[in-house]
Order: structure tokens, then C-alpha cells, then sequence
């Protein structure tokens, strides 16, 4: 039965598995994926930065930070790029249920110490009515969540107007484009609660310090952010 679920190819570079093999990834990509773990790191948001003195990348040193941790599981490039690509574009659990197991492990790595009342999903991007929404942060987070055993809330955070895309703006225009144009749904779920965001990509951090933001202003006690891969630069 799991095998219809799982079939047996590598979710980062299409290799059969072994039978048997529930980590959707070969003995081969396990070995050389760029985990951010390898890297030296931002101590606030987990990019991967040049040994610096303070230890922060170039986006924490100048950015208000709302969330108190950020981490990621992968460096946005190679095989663990595709993938997260792959995540957005195609309708396949495959994608969500193996990157939610590197997100999972990131996540007790990095904040192991902190108890998680519920996980959110960054919010979908608005679309026009005829488009159809796949909800693929969603579909990430609730894999997180069942893997680290913490509550999913779906639709908790959402998008009050349309934004440009992210990808094809500036860095400096990111923050702006997300500014004030998330809102949550019932501010009584997140009141006193400590939260973990899921997002696919971190990059500049405009959305998920904008999702912190919101969560905050509604009265989150404090919230923590993850997503499957993270930029080395501030804007690819
Ligand atoms: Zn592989
Ligand atoms: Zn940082």
C-alpha cells in the first residue's frame, strides 16, 4: 500500500529506491545535498554566511525583526532547488512529505528547546478568481507538523490584497510589496500562543517577517519560522 503512495524514485534526482526506503531521497542525495546545517550560519535567521564578526547575514543586521528564529533546512540551490520547485509546481505529496522530514529535523535542531502551541502556513499568493490555488506551503507545513507532532492551523494567516510576485521584485521592493497586506483570520486562535510559520522559500525574509508581524500584532506570545530552503543571497 505505501508503495502507491511513495513511488520508488529519489524526490532530488529522480534515482529508484530501494524497497523499503521512506526517506524519498537515494543513499547518494542523502550524502551530498547542500544541508544548511554544513554551512556557517546567521545566528538569528540560519543563512548561510561569510564568517562574519557579529554573525549575522546582511538581511538581520539591517531588517526589524519580528520573528525570534528562522531556519531552513536546505541552500536553495542543485538538486535541493529542483525540489522545491518541483513542490510548487506539481500536485505530488511526494514533494511535501520528504521535505518535511529535512524541515522537521532542521527545526529540532535549531529551536529543540521551544514548545510550539500550532503550525501555520505563510500565506497563498492571490490569484485571479479563474486561477486555481495549490496551497503548497500548506501542503508543506502539515507534513511538518504531523513529523515534529505540533498542531497544523490551516488559513490562520491570509491575504488581505494582491501582491506582485515576490521573485520578481528587488530586495528592497519585497518588503513593501508584503507590507501590511496580511492580515489573521481570528486573532483569538493566536492570542498567547507561540507559533511556528512554514514557508517554501526564505529569501529576503519579507514574507515571513511579515507573517511575524501580523501573528504578533494579534497577540502571538512569540513566533518562529521555517521553510525547506533558503537563498545564500538576499535576493536569489
Ligand atoms: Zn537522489
Ligand atoms: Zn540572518
Amino acid at each position: 500500500m505505501l508503495n502507491l503512495l511513495y513511488p520508488p524514485k529519489c524526490i532530488f534526482c529522480g534515482r529508484r529506491l530501494e524497497p523499503g526506503n521512506k526517506t524519498g531521497t537515494c543513499p547518494e542525495c542523502a550524502n551530498t545535498l547542500p544541508f544548511c546545517r554544513k554551512y556557517i550560519r546567521c545566528r538569528r535567521c540560519g543563512k548561510p554566511i561569510a564568517d562574519s564578526a557579529d554573525g549575522l547575514c546582511e538581511g538581520c543586521s539591517v531588517r526589524r525583526n519580528y520573528a525570534k528564529g528562522i531556519t531552513s533546512a536546505f541552500v536553495y540551490i542543485d538538486n535541493a532547488k529542483s525540489a522545491v520547485i518541483a513542490l510548487k509546481k506539481e500536485y505530488n505529496a511526494l514533494y511535501a512529505k520528504t521535505l518535511s522530514l529535512y524541515v522537521a529535523e532542521m527545526i529540532k535542531y535549531d529551536f529543540g528547546g521551544v514548545e510550539f502551541d500550532f503550525v501555520v502556513s505563510a500565506p497563498p499568493r492571490k490569484k485571479n478568481h479563474r486561477e486555481e490555488i495549490f496551497d503548497h506551503a500548506a501542503c508543506l507545513a502539515r507534513e511538518v507538523a504531523l513529523r515534529i507532532g505540533i498542531p497544523f492551523k490551516n488559513n490562520v494567516l491570509y491575504q488581505t490584497e494582491k501582491l506582485r510576485k515576490q521573485s520578481e521584485l528587488h530586495p528592497d521592493e519585497r518588503l513593501l510589496n508584503v507590507k501590511g497586506k496580511f492580515a489573521v483570520r481570528r486573532p483569538d486562535t493566536v492570542r498567547g500562543k507561540t507559533i511556528l510559520v512554514i514557508d517554501d522559500v526564505y529569501t529576503t525574509g519579507a514574507t515571513l517577517e511579515e507573517c511575524a508581524a501580523e501573528l504578533l500584532k494579534a497577540g502571538a506570545y512569540r513566533v518562529y519560522a521555517a521553510a525547506a530552503a533558503t537563498t545564500v543571497k538576499q535576493n536569489r
